[in-house]
């Protein structure tokens, strides 16, 4: 039989098998001789030991298209920020670090400003065009007035999901309105793995809709970037890449270099400033670490 692993706790794994329910396994000894050890997220093959209490032991673990180190889990498919579009603001610079951690590991996003109704087209306008270069989809919804849901559940169809912002933005009120569509065992994960209350809390995958998971994990705050040169962040601002190799300096950092075809390009609002700012912002904070 084969599985996703949706959550691990002291050397149990919960394997989700699809049309069997969810399966309590421990991993066989032969993956620690290899030092492989299952992670959330993984596509595992499981052997049967105990039909009627669903228990087994995973024999073979599949290969990982990604994994992502915070929070620890495999086969990220795609990750979605959610911010509300107002009340609260939006943190600019925290969708920027979520983005630049995302595309550090192939993870393609999709930015989800919450709370449509409570804003003007202009507000929408803006920050659909702050982000119209970014690489990533920007949507729009409101768990009141439902709009936007349903491109919400096209991005999430079929996929394993990171979802991550800020509390008050909507998030519970907008999974609630994806997992209406299918009522899945949720109940049942939280029962089988009651035992893991009160020990830390690792990333789990929640079932959301048929063939989707998201993941859930303890904070937003953990989505930190990896960039350890400065240098790469350019690299993650896609809006850049049409004046790459244009400015005067060579390895130009776009920061206080004469002649400079980004900062130009910033000046006559064919990139974002907030976006620019945010660079510069990032690019400074990991370069002092890199000093200190
Ligand atoms: P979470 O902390 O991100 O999970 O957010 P909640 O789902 O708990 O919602 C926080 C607050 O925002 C609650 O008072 C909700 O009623 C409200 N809220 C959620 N979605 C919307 C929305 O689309 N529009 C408006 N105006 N309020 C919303
Ligand atoms: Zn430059």
């Amino acid at each position: 039989m084969q599985g996703v692993i949706l959550k691990g706790i002291a050397g149990f794994y919960y394997v989700d098998v699809e049309g069997f329910g969810l399966y309590e396994c421990k991993a066989k000894g032969i993956f620690r001789k290899h030092h492989q050890s299952p992670m959330v997220g993984d596509h595992v093959i499981i052997e049967e030991i105990d039909e009627a209490f669903q228990k087994g032991t995973i024999a073979k673990i599949l290969e990982r298209k990604n994994q992502l180190k915070r929070p620890v889990v495999a086969n990220v498919d795609h990750a979605l920020v959610i911010f509300a579009i107002k009340d609260p603001e939006p943190a600019f610079l925290l969708i920027d670090r979520f983005l630049i951690g995302m595309k550090e590991n192939n993870v393609p996003c999709t930015i989800c400003f919450n709370k449509k109704d409570l804003a003007s087209d202009e507000e929408i306008k803006r920050l659909s065009e702050m982000y119209k270069n970014s690489g990533s989809d920007v949507l729009f919804t409101s768990s009141y007035t439902k709009e936007g849901i349903a491109d919400l559940k096209e991005v999430i169809r079929n996929k394993t999901v990171c979802v991550a912002g800020p509390s008050g933005v909507g998030k519970s009120s907008l999974i609630n309105e994806l997992q209406m569509e299918v009522c899945m065992e949720v109940g049942d994960l939280s029962r089988k793995t009651s035992r893991g209350k009160h020990t830390t809390r690792h990333a789990q995958l929640i079932p959301i809709m048929e063939h989707s998971y998201i993941v859930d994990t303890p904070g937003f705050s953990s989505f930190e970037p990896d960039c350890s040169e400065a240098g790469n962040v350019q690299d993650y601002y896609d809006e850049f890449d049409e004046y790459r190799g244009l400015c005067r300096f060579n390895g130009c950092s776009h920061l206080h270099e004469p002649d400079c075809e980004v900062k130009k390009a910033v000046e006559l609002g064919q990139i974002s400033q907030v976006r620019y700012d945010n660079y510069c912002s990032i690019y400074k904070t990991i370069d002092s670490k890199r000093r200190y």
